[in-house]
């Protein structure tokens, strides 16, 4: 029989705890991200009755089909955007979303610059590094990536806090989330956004400080 919501997020917690004791890691400076993308309303419910209020979604429609009803009901949630955004979704994402984790590209950053300002929230933001340098990947290059902070704090002014990193999948992830770990630290920027369902141990012992978790919690995706 397939474990509940409610069991999954349990031993994931659980995992969270050992990784951050293995690792030196105070457990208050890790935040475990719901990934809800293609999942059901009532696995999200369960999630929510089980205490779980920060969630990361991928799309801006399905993301408000998800969310856009819940806040009054649960004033403390946190949603993540986690997956890339199309310019003309921008000023919806900004209503929603309370971070915006990938941002990656310097006409997505003027735009959310500007729905932020229009909007009076100024939201708090991760830059995407495509730390494998992947052709097909969205991300800024390493190389690009001193620039590129600079261009969105200084003409787009955004909040940037972070890093976010999707690692090659033929490639140990560990070498990925030290690396993401160096590049935070080089510029003083306090969050690392790794680790996802198959990974988020590794990620916490070098540094994770958001790990973004769909299937361990809620099953395989629709
Ligand atoms: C879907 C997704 C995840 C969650 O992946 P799981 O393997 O289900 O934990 C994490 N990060 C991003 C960017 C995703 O798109």
């Amino acid at each position: 029989m397939p474990m509940s919501v409610a069991e999954n997020l349990q031993i994931v917690r659980a995992k969270i705890l050992k990784s951050c004791a293995a690792g030196g890691r105070s457990p208050d400076d890790v935040n475990l991200v719901a990934v809800s993308k293609f999942q059901s309303d009532q696995k999200i419910e369960e999630a929510l009755a089980a205490g779980q209020r920060i969630f990361g979604e991928n799309r801006v429609q399905e993301a408000y089909a998800h969310w856009s009803g819940k806040r009054d009901q649960y004033p403390d949630l946190k949603l993540h955007l986690i997956g890339a955004l199309q310019t003309n979704k921008a000023k919806e994402a900004v209503s929603l979303f309370d971070v915006i984790e990938a941002v990656d590209r310097e006409k997505l950053a003027r735009i959310l610059g500007e729905e932020m300002a229009n909007q009076g929230r100024i939201l708090p933001c991760f830059i995407q590094v495509n730390t494998g340098e992947e052709s097909q990947k969205a991300g800024i290059s390493t190389a690009a990536l001193g620039d590129f902070l600079d261009y969105c704090r200084q003409d787009c002014r955004l909040n940037i806090t972070g890093l976010m990193c999707i690692p090659p999948v033929d490639e140990p992830a560990s070498l990925h989330f030290a690396f993401l770990k160096k590049l935070a630290d080089r510029y003083a920027l306090p969050e690392r956004s790794m680790g996802m369902s198959g990974d988020f141990e590794k990620a916490i012992a070098l540094g994770a400080t958001y790990i973004r978790v769909g299937t361990a919690i809620f099953g395989d995706r629709a």
